[in-house]
């Protein structure tokens, strides 16, 4: 069984490295600093390399251990977590390819299988729900410091334990670390509601520009890279946006466009009901889940829009 398998390569491992997507977000880094926590309870060398890491995470146990870069290309072990392709490894996927065994741990549909062993499971609403099940099988101590890791991908992968993804046995995991005396309500109020003032201020950009298409079935919004510039945002603070169209009565779809630094425009897709929009974003190129889902266009505003316009028609009923 491939779980076997996953946990015979790590205990044979000396020299680990663990790597996670692009424009990381709370799963990405909660599982990343989880494994990390539990890998340095058995004793072993480990790096995690996250290159560009939102503050809003810096009260998680670990956070100061992060690099940005690794010592070397050639480590025992590669683990890629939260991530479904190889290509949002970015320009860290030299690690992976580098390392004598590559391991993919992940929960997205359109994961690609680009590890020597894939632990990939869909049905799982968060990369760190799937922690768990490895952590146990590996005989290592879901503790209180491991334990917010978890919590914190749990938390943010649900939208605050609020999509249809979760299962009661989330639930069941969230009380089993309650009772570590992990404080989950803390946890929330950092993760899901406390924004910046720049956050704010962006939000507002973003909603005032908010369009409604196709009988209200569609939300769509974007920001430029003068706006964020001038906000002086730190990285991940354009968190949430999408979440704001989603949630107006009669939207199946948001669609949030984020102008780059190379004038790309990184695109975010949400939807409600019945929208696969990560079908959408295989087109483009991208991926993600069911109900949540992104890819890069690389085209001038109006005409990304245009286009991704088009084909999200397509799947409205
Ligand atoms: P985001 O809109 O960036 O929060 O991403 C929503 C979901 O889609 C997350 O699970 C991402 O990991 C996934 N995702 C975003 N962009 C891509 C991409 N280019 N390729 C594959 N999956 C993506
Ligand atoms: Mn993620
Ligand atoms: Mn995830």
């Amino acid at each position: 069984m491939i779980l076997d398998n996953i946990i015979d390569e790590i205990k044979k491992a000396e020299d680990i490295v663990l790597l996670t997507h692009e424009t990381p977000d709370g799963d990405a880094i909660g599982s990343s600093l989880a494994l990390y926590g539990a890998l340095k309870q058995l004793g072993k060398n480990v790096d995690v390399i996250i290159p560009e890491c939102p503050s809003l995470f810096q009260f998680l146990p670990w956070y100061k251990e992060i690099k940005k870069e690794g010592k070397n290309n050639r480590y025992n072990l590669a683990i890629a977590l939260d991530c479904s392709d190889i290509k949002r490894l970015n320009g860290f996927a030299k690690y992976f390819e580098g390392a004598k065994i590559k391991m993919v741990i992940d929960h997205h549909g359109s994961n690609t299988m680009f590890g020597d062993y894939n632990f990939v499971n869909p049905a799982s609403p968060a990369c760190c729900q799937i922690l768990v099940t490895v952590l146990e099988y590996l005989g290592a101590k879901i503790d209180k410091k491991i334990g917010e890791c978890i919590a914190t991908g749990i938390i943010t992968d649900t939208g605050g334990f609020k999509y249809s993804t979760i299962k009661a046995e989330t639930f069941e995991f969230v009380a089993e670390l309650l009772n570590d005396g992990v404080n989950i309500s803390d946890i929330y109020r950092k993760v899901m509601q406390l924004i910046s003032k720049k956050q704010f201020e962006l939000r507002k950009i973003a909603i005032n520009r908010m369009e409604f298409l196709e009988d209200g079935k569609i939300a769509f919004t974007y920001i430029t890279k003068k706006e964020q510039e001038d906000l002086k945002l730190d990285i991940g603070e354009h968190e949430g946006i999408v979440e704001l169209g989603r949630d107006v009565a009669g939207v199946e779809i948001s669609i949030f466009m984020r102008e780059q630094a190379d004038n790309s425009y990184k695109i975010s897709f949400r939807s409600n009901d019945y929208v696969n929009v990560s079908d959408i974003c295989l087109m483009f190129g991208g991926g993600g889940h069911p109900r949540a889902a992104g890819c890069t266009i690389n085209l001038p505003l109006e005409q990304a829009k245009e286009k991704l316009l088009s084909q999200t028609r397509m799947y409205l009923k």
